[in-house]
């Protein structure tokens, strides 16, 4: 059984209206059909229907069981001939408790591919599954094989890319663990291996384990999470045209490629067989976003920090564990203080020794990687620092410790230097400059800032280095196939400004995604000849809205608090109920909460650390400290920090304690999506739903009622109520008159199979407004057909 905590809009009440069947009761009775109950314990019972009298009727359930049950809590359940339809689509009742038993029944069976509509829906399998490899590839290349996959996504974005001249994208999302990353990269394989012959599929491929290392960490709801969102932009040269630099790389790679021969089956040759292309991959460029750099700091207890970390400790060669005066990780605060330091199966060693590899692989110079692995270590002894408390009003001074020491000499600082910024303030006051001692809570929030900022900084300098890395050729004219690879929509327990900003981001994604669907519905029945005014779609402007306007939205209103010094997150909180209580999608609530109805359901936010997650100061005196370092990263990142101080608008002050001018961290956010938005705007998208099934991470377990909550906030059921309200099923004129001409009782044999169909429309009494004729297809409503096809068994 299923549950059933919301059937999809059960808004049909009797019998005849769920069956979408004109004829009666009698005949749902006579057919013994099978049904969906909603039994007392909410989990959905199949049975079939034994009689009816009132609004009642007794169904026989599976297990031999007899139950009267209100008509209220029926559903119809599809024939069995339709069990684990390789498309949604394809059922003839889309309701909820069907959906789930058919995702479940492929599933159970490997099948983890499955369509709804133009979208794929990938149910994670956590355990390797024979779906992949160079046969698989070859396979969907040629058209050999047509089940859904992610390969036949690739494939279509591949080919509709060099039929129509027009960018492709494939956006996957799906919540934390649901398999999104592993999907991408999936889909990379498929488009390296095709445009590949130039031997730099492998140098893409393995900038996944470089922003793995570096972006990934152990949650509590996975163990390889990334915690940024990216966006991945394969470029294609124009056809024909085979651009120079990258014979160079190929040596290099089969060099590379007899180390790890087993590790990723030759893509390399298999490309050199698909002799049919003539597109090669140019430049492959990286767009990462909103990295959770507190995490770098601070953690939930059973998480880790980022795995470089982890791999550096345990990896690190012995001449570099001198030189960065490295220690195993349990001996760093910033490591050990949420009681997790190995994950289980995992040899970080061993990851490091593929980390460098990867390094070498996409030619990150060994200098630099020396002066990345430092960053790392100097973040690591910085959180080894320590503060002692001077006098009364809790003031303090940097205990001289090797922390100090070690993290002053990795960064090239003179440690007085790194003691003074970590635990004073300079003012200027007039023409002097007047120096404030810090508090314990502001110098350890001081050095944690530092920390975070190298780490972010380290992070961008490194998606910089590689993207330099990728760019093959010099002409970039060619086609492009974007893969997103971001957040899906979060709700938990608590909800902080992360939630905020991602949840955002998915209001935007889901408005993009309804479009498209809703575009592409009425293309066909356009194309068709028939009339689509009656199909709806749900539209999420007003919640973007509730985010975006100004000067009187969630993200305005965030900003101009956060320029008050003495504001609060409660009078955040205040502010926001003031102001925005008219919305359909706001409600304010006690203690500076407040919820907000997003299109995958309400989620209530609490507005603790909003505004110092907005803020994000970074202390002027830290930012003088790194330009003074003699290291080259700690100068380049803090030229690059004022820069964007500089640059970026002027609308956003920081409060008094932190001097220059920085854009907001939602107001950054926003504009990176904005980008984002416009590049997807004008590329052809195909979407990929990833679902979790269970939250242990283990193989072969289906949980209802999770998987029903990720197939409403993922847009399946979505996709699957826009299919519900226009007409899903659809067949060519000939293939209805072949499938039910035979059940005419006159003899129209000799007439075309327009006549055919319409006479068989007649005859079996489908009411008008059930179906459309087009030009080419007939259009039914959800249910018609099994209605035909029973006619068609009983005979
Ligand atoms: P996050 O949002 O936390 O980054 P995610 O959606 O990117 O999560 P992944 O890291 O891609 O999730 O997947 C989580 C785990 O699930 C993987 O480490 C892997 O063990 C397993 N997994 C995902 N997809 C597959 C697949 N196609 N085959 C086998 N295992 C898979
Ligand atoms: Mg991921």
């Amino acid at each position: 059984s299923l549950d059933s905590s919301a059937a999809l809009s059960p808004m049909a009440t009797s019998l005849e209206e769920k069956f979408g069947w004109g004829d009666t009761i009698d005949c749902v009775l006579k057919k013994k059909m099978r049904v969906w109950c909603c039994l007392p314990d909410t989990k959905w019972g199949l049975g079939k229907i034994q009689s009816v009298s009132g609004g009642d009727a007794n169904v026989l359930l599976s297990d031999g069981k007899v139950l009267t049950i209100s008509v209220e809590n029926l559903l119809p359940a599809n024939p069995d001939i339709l069990d684990g339809v390789d498309d949604l689509i394809q059922l003839s009742y889309l309701n909820e408790p069907s959906v789930l038993q058919n995702l479940q029944y492929r599933y159970s069976r490997d099948l983890v591919y499955t369509k709804a509509g133009p979208v794929l829906v990938a149910v994670n399998p956590f355990k390797k599954v024979s779906l992949y490899g160079n046969d698989f590839v070859s396979a969907y290349r040629q058209k050999l094989m047509d089940s859904p996959h992610v390969y036949a996504i690739a494939d279509s974005a591949y080919s509709e890319m060099m039929r129509d001249g027009v960018n492709q994208s494939i956006i996957i999302s799906g919540e934390s663990g649901a398999g999104k990353t592993e999907t991408a990269k999936i889909a990379m394989q498929y488009l390296a291996a095709l445009g590949g012959g130039s031997g730099i599929e492998y140098e893409i491929l393995q900038t996944n384990t470089i922003l793995e290392s570096f972006g990934n960490a152990r949650t509590s709801r996975n163990n390889n999470s990334s915690r940024f969102g990216k966006l991945i932009e394969i470029h294609f040269s124009s056809a024909g045209k085979i651009c120079g630099a990258k014979i160079q790389t190929c040596k290099h790679i089969f060099a590379i490629h007899c180390f790890f021969a087993d590790v990723l089956d030759n893509f390399h040759n298999l490309s050199a067989q698909l002799t049919s292309f003539i597109y090669h991959i140019l430049l492959v460029k990286h767009l990462a976003v909103l990295l959770e750099k507190s995490r770098v700091v601070q953690r939930a207890t059973g998480e880790r920090s980022y795995h470089v970390f982890y791999q550096l400790c345990a990896g690190a060669p012995l001449h570099l564990k001198e030189q960065l005066k490295l220690k195993a990780a349990n001996e760093y605060k910033y490591l050990k203080q949420s009681d997790c330091v190995r994950i289980d199966d995992v040899d970080d060693a061993q990851r490091f020794q593929m980390l460098m590899q990867a390094l070498d692989t996409v030619q990150i110079p060994k200098e630099d990687q020396e002066n990345a692995f430092a960053m790392l270590a100097a973040v690591l002894w910085l959180g080894n620092i320590d503060f002692s408390v001077i006098d009364n009003e809790n003031h303090v001074e940097v205990v001289l410790c090797e922390g100090v020491v070690n993290a002053a000499n990795l960064l090239g600082c003179k440690v007085p230097d790194l003691m003074l910024a970590l635990s004073t303030h300079k003012i200027r006051a007039g023409n002097d400059d007047i120096v404030q001692k810090l508090t314990l809570s502001q110098a350890t929030d001081t050095r944690d800032a530092l920390a975070k900022s190298i780490y972010a900084s380290l992070f961008d300098w490194l998606v910089e280095q590689i993207n330099k890395s990728l760019q093959m050729g010099k002409c970039h004219t060619g086609r492009s196939i974007s893969i997103l690879d971001i957040y899906g929509f979060e709700s938990f327990h608590k909800n902080s400004f992360e939630q905020f900003c991602i949840n955002y981001a998915n209001e935007r994604l889901q408005q993009h995604f309804n479009r498209h669907l809703f575009k592409i519905e009425q293309e066909e029945y356009t194309e068709d000849g028939i009339d689509w005014t009656n199909v709806q779609f749900i539209d999420n402007t007003d919640c973007l809205n509730l985010f975006e306007k100004k000067p009187l939205g969630l993200l305005s209103l965030l900003d101009e608090e956060s320029t008050f010094p003495k504001a609060t997150d409660l009078t955040f909180g205040n502010k926001l109920k003031q102001h925005l209580s008219g919305s359909p999608c706001f409600k304010g609530e006690n203690g500076g909460a407040f919820r907000i109805c997003h299109y995958a359901g309400e989620v209530l936010y609490d507005t603790s650390g909003f505004l110092e997650k907005n803020r994000d100061p970074l202390h002027s005196d830290s930012i003088q400290l790194l330009l003074s370092c003699s290291c080259q990263l700690p100068q380049l990142f803090a030229s690059n920090i004022r820069r964007q101080s500089q640059k970026e608008s002027s609308s956003f002050r920081q409060p008094s304690r932190v001097d220059s001018q920085k854009q907001s961290v939602g107001t950054k956010f926003k504009g990176q999506l904005f980008k984002l938005m416009q590049w997807l705007e004008n590329t052809t998208p195909h979407f990929i739903r990833c679902i979790k099934p269970n939250s242990k991470q283990l193989p072969g377990m289906y949980q209802h009622g999770l998987v029903l909550e990720q197939l409403r906030c993922c847009g399946v059921l979505e996709v699957v109520r826009i299919s519900r309200s226009g007409y899903p099923t659809r067949m060519t004129h000939q293939q209805f008159a072949e499938r039910y001409g035979f059940l005419l009782l006159e003899n129209l044999a000799s007439q075309d199979s327009l006549s055919v169909s319409v006479a068989v429309l007649h005859q079996f009494n489908v009411p008008p407004e059930m179906y459309q004729v087009g030009y080419t297809k007939l259009f039914f409503r959800t249910g018609q057909v099994a209605a035909l096809e029973d006619a068609r068994n009983r005979t």
